[in-house]
C-alpha cells in the first residue's frame, strides 16, 4: 500500500480524485485542502508518503508555492492544474515535477493516475543516457529523476558498449546520434545483433536537422527517435511509452511460454530451452538425464472432488517440483503431465524423485481426498535427440504405471540391472 498526498481544494475534484482512489486497491490517499495543513502533515511525517497530487492555486497559496514544498521533500510531485499556463508549465517541469497535468477530461485523471502506478514501476527500470554533451546528460538526468528511473552515464558509444556489457539488465538506452568514435547508428546497430526489444528499448537522439535521420535510426533498430531541442514532457512521454511497450511484449513473450495455471515453461518453451541445454552438454560432452512424471489416476480427482480440486493438485505438484529441482529446466508438457532435463545421472535424478514422493503425498488439495502420486520414468543420454530421450523417458513411464503406478522407472525390462543406462 502506498500514501499519496492530495492537496487540492475544489469540492468536486476532490469527489472525483475519491471515486478514483477507491477503485486503486494499492494507493491510500490523504487530502489537505491548504499549503498550511500539507505542511504540518509533511513536518510529522513526510517519510510516509509515495508522492503527492496537487492543484497549484489553493486558498493560502495562490502562486503554486506547494509545489516547492513538496519537493523540499523530495516528493514525486503530479500538478493537477485547472489552468494551463505555458511559462508556469514550463517552469514546473524544469524544478523537476514529474508531469503538469490539465483537469480536462476524465483522461487527465485517468494520465495521472497512469503515472502514479509507472512511478512505482520506474524505481527499478534502468536507463543509460549516452551523449557527449555534459549539458544534454544532465538535462535528461534531472528530467528523468524526477521520475524515479535509475540514472546512468556514457560519455560516448565505446564507454555505451562497456556499460551494457558489463551490466545487462538496462532496460532503455537514450542514445544521441554524433559522438566521437562509435556513434549512435553503429552502437544500436551492434547492440542489436545480440539483444533483441525486449532485452533492451533503443530510444534515438539526434540535433540533425534532417528528417530522414528518425528513418535511419528505426531502420537500424532504435525503437523511437526523439529530435533535440525537445521539452521535459517530450522525453518522458516517449521514455514512458517505450518501456510501455517493451512490457507488453515481455508480457506476450511470457504469456506464450508459461503455463498460466502452474507457472511452469510450457510445451513450446521446454523444447525450445531443452534443444539448447542438449547443444550445451554434447559440446562440454557432460550427460543429461530426462525424466517424464504423471500424476496418477488423476481423472478420479477430478471426477471424485471436482475440477478446481485437480487444478489446485496441478499447482501444488508444479511448486514441489520448482522447489525440489531449483537448478533443473522443469515444463509441463500438457495435462498432467510434467517433464524435467537435469544434469545429474539418472541414478541420482530417479532417487532424488522417490524422496519426493514422499512429500508430494501431503500436498494439499482438497479435503478428504487421497494422497497425491505420481509415476515417472527416466532416461539419460547426451547423444540422442530431445524427442529420442522423452520418448525413452516416456516409455520407462508407461512401465511404471503397468507395474502398479507411484513409482519411478529408469530401466525398461529385458535389460540387465548392471547395464548403465543411455
Ligand atoms: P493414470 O494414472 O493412468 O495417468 O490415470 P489418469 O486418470 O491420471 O490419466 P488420464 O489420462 O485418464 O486422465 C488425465 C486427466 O487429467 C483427464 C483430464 O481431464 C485431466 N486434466 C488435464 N488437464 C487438466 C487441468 O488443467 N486441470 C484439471 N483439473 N484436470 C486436467
Ligand atoms: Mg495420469
Ligand atoms: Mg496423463
Amino acid at each position: 500500500m502506498r500514501n499519496i498526498l492530495v492537496v487540492e481544494d475544489s469540492p468536486m475534484v476532490l469527489k472525483i480524485l475519491e471515486q478514483m482512489f477507491r477503485q486503486q486497491a494499492d494507493l491510500q490517499p490523504l487530502f489537505c485542502a491548504t499549503l498550511n495543513e500539507a505542511q504540518v502533515l509533511l513536518e510529522a511525517s513526510a517519510e510516509l508518503f509515495f508522492a503527492a497530487i496537487i492543484d497549484l492555486n489553493l486558498p493560502d497559496a495562490p502562486n503554486g508555492e506547494i509545489v516547492d514544498l513538496v519537493l523540499h521533500y523530495q516528493l514525486p510531485c503530479i500538478v493537477l492544474t485547472g489552468s494551463y499556463d505555458e511559462q508556469r508549465r514550463e517552469e514546473m517541469l524544469l524544478k523537476g515535477v514529474v508531469d503538469y497535468v490539465l483537469k480536462e477530461s476524465q483522461y487527465s485523471y485517468d494520465y495521472a493516475f497512469r503515472l502514479l502506478h509507472r512511478l512505482e514501476r520506474n524505481r527499478s527500470v534502468k536507463i543509460l543516457v549516452a551523449d557527449d554533451s555534459n549539458a544534454t546528460r544532465h538535462f535528461i538526468r534531472n528530467v528523468l529523476r524526477s521520475h524515479l528511473y535509475q540514472i546512468h552515464e556514457a560519455a560516448d558509444g565505446e564507454e555505451a558498449l562497456r556499460i551494457l556489457q558489463e551490466q545487462p539488465d538496462f532496460d532503455l538506452l537514450i542514445t544521441d546520434h554524433s559522438m566521437p568514435g562509435l556513434s549512435g547508428f553503429e552502437l544500436t546497430k551492434v547492440l542489436r545483433q545480440k539483444l533483441k526489444r525486449h532485452d533492451l528499448s533503443i530510444l534515438g537522439l539526434s540535433a540533425d536537422s534532417k528528417g530522414s535521420l528518425s528513418a535511419q535510426f528505426i531502420k537500424h533498430g532504435a525503437d523511437d527517435f526523439l529530435r533535440k531541442p525537445f521539452c521535459p514532457e517530450e522525453l518522458t512521454c516517449r521514455v514512458m511509452s517505450t518501456l510501455e511497450r517493451r512490457e507488453l511484449l515481455n508480457a506476450l513473450q511470457r504469456a506464450a511460454q508459461i503455463d498460466s495455471l502452474t507457472n511452469l515453461y510450457n510445451r513450446r518453451a521446454f523444447y525450445e530451452q531443452g534443444h539448447n541445454l542438449l547443444q550445451a552438454a554434447r559440446r562440454s560432452q557432460r550427460p543429461l538425464s530426462v525424466a517424464m512424471l504423471d500424476l496418477d489416476l488423476f481423472k478420479r480427482i477430478n471426477d471424485d472432488f471436482g475440477h478446481a480440486s485437480g487444478d489446485a493438485a496441478l499447482v501444488g505438484f508444479a511448486r514441489l517440483l520448482q522447489e525440489a529441482f531449483g537448478q533443473t529446466l522443469i515444463g509441463r508438457l500438457g495435462g498432467e503431465e510434467f517433464a524435467l532435463l537435469s544434469p545429474q545421472p539418472a541414478a541420482q535424478l530417479a532417487s532424488q524423485l522417490d524422496q519426493l514422493r514422499q512429500r508430494c503425498a501431503v500436498v494439499p488439495y482438497a479435503k478428504g481426498a487421497p494422497p497425491l502420486s505420481f509415476s515417472a520414468g527416466v532416461y539419460q543420454s547426451a547423444d540422442e535427440a530431445l524427442e529420442t530421450l522423452l520418448q525413452q523417458a516416456d516409455l520407462r513411464l508407461y512401465q511404471a504405471k503397468q507395474q502398479g503406478r507411484a513409482r519411478t522407472c529408469i530401466q525398461l525390462d529385458g535389460q540387465p540391472a548392471t547395464q548403465p543406462v543411455a
